[in-house]
Order: structure tokens, then sequence, then C-alpha cells
């Protein structure tokens, strides 16, 4: 459930007209609802409530510090995957104790750094990054705690690009290696303290069933680590919990934690979630700006001043988003329509053969469920400013990200001197 409602026709975020937002901020532009965020939170670390756990957002799917601190507020830990995402936590106010580390190339630095601030583990993902992490830990002095992301070969059933637990994956270690593992660091690598457990299968699953397969499988890992002596205090289970983008009828938290819990009954470990679209996905839409619409023989183009660049997720996955006039009830006909942004690639497109109200120019569109892996997402193709990102309390809201410029566009950019001149000077 979100914030997001209409009032007489007309789309609003909290106590907010969207119209008015994007008349006042421009388009495209990134609308959370910070009681939504706030929300799903609570219903997701309430649901348990009974069971030791820490609740480590995923930063990568919507990483703006205002987005992350609403969730430090909440008492939310964090999982990150780089020095950058260390960075934004730490500036968000996150406490390093609730951090987690997740990711196969974790470099030296972003290790050191790690390290150093005194995060909770590292979501070790190859026996090499182990070895380094114990080098890395050993140079500072200092002990560093960390889980294996144990790969449970089990089927998430969802886009293979978001498939994470396979064994033709490039994620974890499967189970007998991860063994050996454990014992190699227990016996050889001194700087490391063996904490815990992972397996994140994927992302966007709707049903409990491969979170359960791949629990069990983790279930009798764990046994088998404590016969050789190697402690294991947490349990992460990793992200993934979908939402609805299109019906599809993903478990409710409380659904999804029942089962968990059972699963996890009598193991003794803290449990650690790792939970990302399904904190912020609903709590977000992208507004955007018909330019113009035209028709082929083909097809009926809405053009729209939003493009690939802004919202990666329809033109890399095929996903789809609900797309919904900001002023609706207008008895517009209805039609079949390609909604495609102003980028030169034939897979800049937000909706495909979609059916919807017609569209005129100058009409707004709100993109929905587009607060997880979309700003995040985005880029500067084609030279386009990145848009601006507004969170909604109530009645007031706050630009938690200002638009981009020109100049924000060529910054860093360096034009090298004239050759020619450096010639001239020779001869001279
Ligand atoms: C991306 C990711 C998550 C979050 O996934 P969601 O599907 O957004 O919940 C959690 N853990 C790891 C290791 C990830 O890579």
């Amino acid at each position: 459930m979100d914030y997001f409602s209409y009032r007489k026709n007309k789309l609003y975020a909290e106590g907010l007209s969207v119209e008015r937002l994007a008349d006042e901020l421009g388009t495209p532009l990134y609308i959370y609802s910070e009681r939504t965020l706030k929300r799903h939170f609570k219903v997701f670390d309430s649901a348990f409530k009974k069971v030791p756990h820490l609740v480590c957002y995923s930063i990568k799917a919507n990483s703006n510090i205002a987005v992350v601190n609403t969730f430090v507020n909440e008492g939310s830990g964090f999982d990150i995957v780089s020095g950058g995402e260390l960075y934004r936590a730490m500036k968000a106010g996150a406490h390093p104790s609730s951090i987690v580390f997740s990711g196969v190339g974790k470099t030296a630095e972003e290790m050191g750094c790690a390290i150093r601030e005194g995060i909770l583990l590292f979501n070790v993902e190859s026996g090499e990054e182990l070895r380094q992490l114990d080098a890395v830990a050993g140079r500072l002095g200092k002990k560093a705690s960390f889980a294996i992301r144990v790969n449970p070969d089990v089927d998430p059933k969802t886009h293979p690009y978001i498939s994470t637990g396979l064994k033709k994956n490039k994620f974890g270690i499967a189970r007998e290696e991860a063994i050996k593992e454990y014992v190699y660091a227990k016996n050889n690598l001194t700087n490391l303290i063996p904490l815990g457990i992972d397996t994140h299968i994927g992302s966007q699953l709707t049903q409990v069933g491969p979170f359960v397969d791949a629990l069990k499988k983790t279930k009798r890992l764990v046994r088998t680590l404590r016969k050789e002596g190697i402690d294991i205090k947490y349990l992460d289970v990793g992200g993934g919990l979908g939402i609805t983008y299109e019906g599809e009828k993903p478990p409710a938290p409380d659904k999804y934690a029942k089962a968990v819990i059972r699963e996890t009954a009598g193991l003794d470990v803290t449990l650690i979630f790792e939970p990302g679209r399904v904190l912020v996905g609903n709590a977000g839409i992208l507004v955007t700006r018909v330019l113009y619409t035209k028709k082929t023989p083909q097809k009926n183009f809405i053009i729209v001043d939003a493009g690939m660049n802004d919202l990666l997720r329809p033109g890399l996955y095929g996903s789809y988003h609900a797309i919904e006039p900001v002023q609706r009830g207008r008895g517009g006909a209805v039609i079949t329509a390609d909604v495609v942004g102003p980028i030169c690639e034939t897979g800049d497109f937000i909706a495909r053969d979609r059916e919807m109200e017609e569209a005129v120019g100058g009409d707004l569109l709100a993109v929905k469920s587009a607060g997880a892996y979309g700003y995040t997402m985005s880029s500067n193709y084609n030279s386009r400013l990145r848009a601006a990102e507004v969170m909604v309390r109530g009645r007031e809201y706050f630009v938690i990200k200002k638009r981009e410029s020109y100049a924000d566009l060529v910054r860093g950019e360096v034009i090298p001197p004239v050759k020619t001149a450096v010639k001239s000077k020779k001869r001279g």
C-alpha cells in the first residue's frame, strides 16, 4: 500500500498535487512518499519482531541519502555493494555496526575503508576475496568478520538478469567449496572472524518456495559448519521479495516472515535481511510530460521527456511499469501506444503496446513503482541531465536531489592542450 492517490481525478503524492510539483520543479521528476517508505519499513521489520533480526536496507535500490536517512531513523541497518554506498550510508548517519558489505568485486581499498569504519561483516563471494580480506585486515592490524555467500542452486523463478542463486550465476560459492573455505579461514586466515552465512538468490521473487528451498539448504550447512567448530551467529537471508508491477501477487511480508521463521526455528541465529525493492519500489513515481504524439501505420507513439537514461528497467529487462495520467477522467479514447523517450535507441521505451487513455502534448504521466532501481540506474546518456528527486512529507516537499545542469554534465572533463602550440615552442 502506498500514499499516491487520486482526489477529484488529480493524482496526489500524500498531501501534494503531483501536477503542482511538476509545474514547480519541472519534469522528468522522481517523487517519493516519506510516509510510504516508513510504512514499508515498519511492516517488514515488525513481521520479524518475534525473532532476533536485523533489517539491512539494500542501498542500491535507491541510494539517495535522504532515503537512506529515512531508514536510519526507522532503525534500519544497510546492505552496501561498493565504497560509494558506504560513503552514502555514513553521510546519511548509518551506524557502521549495522552495515553488511556484499558484491563479487570488492577492491582492497573498499575493504580497507569498511574495516576502518567497523562494519558488521563482509559477505564474501570467492576464495580469493577471502584471502584478500584477510590480508587487508592484517595490514590494518584489525579483524574482519565475514559470512560466505553460499550459492544454494535454487531457481528463484524471476527474470534471468536478476536470478543470482543458480549454479551458473557469478554469485556466491557452492556448498562443498564454502565448507572448505570456512575451515581454511579458521585454520589459516588469522585476521578473519567467521560470523555468518549468507544467501541471496535473486530479485523480484513472487513466491515463498524458492526462499524456503534456499533456507533448507543453508540450515543444513549451518549445522555442518558448527560441527567443524565454526560458530555461525548470523544467517543472512538476502533480499529479493517482489512487489506488484503488473498483477503479480508476491507474498506479503508477514507471510514471507512466517515461512522464514518456521524454517529457521531452533537454529539460534540472528537473521539478517537485505530488502531493497519491497521497501522503496512503490514509494516512488516518475513524472514525465508528453512532448509529442505520432501515429504511423503500425503504431501510436507517445513521446515523453523521460528516457531510458531516467528509467532503464523497461529497456534492460523488458519490465512493466503502470502508467497513469496525472489528471484522469477526461474521457479520452483508449488507444494502444508505445510510450517512448527522446533517446536515439530503439530500446528507449517506458511501455510497449500499452492500452491507455490517449494523451496529448503537455499532459503529465505518472510512471508507477519507480522508487527502486529507477534513479539509481539513471545515466547521462545522450548528454541528458539527470532528473530531480523530491521527497514529500504530508503537505511539505523537499528537493533531495537537484536537477543537473549543463555544468554538472561536463564536471571533471578536460580538453588537452593544443598540440601545435607545443610544436611551435620547440621550433622556437
Ligand atoms: C540487489 C541485492 C539486494 C536487494 O534486492 P531486492 O530485490 O531489491 O530486495 C539484496 N542483497 C544483495 C546481495 C543484492 O545484490
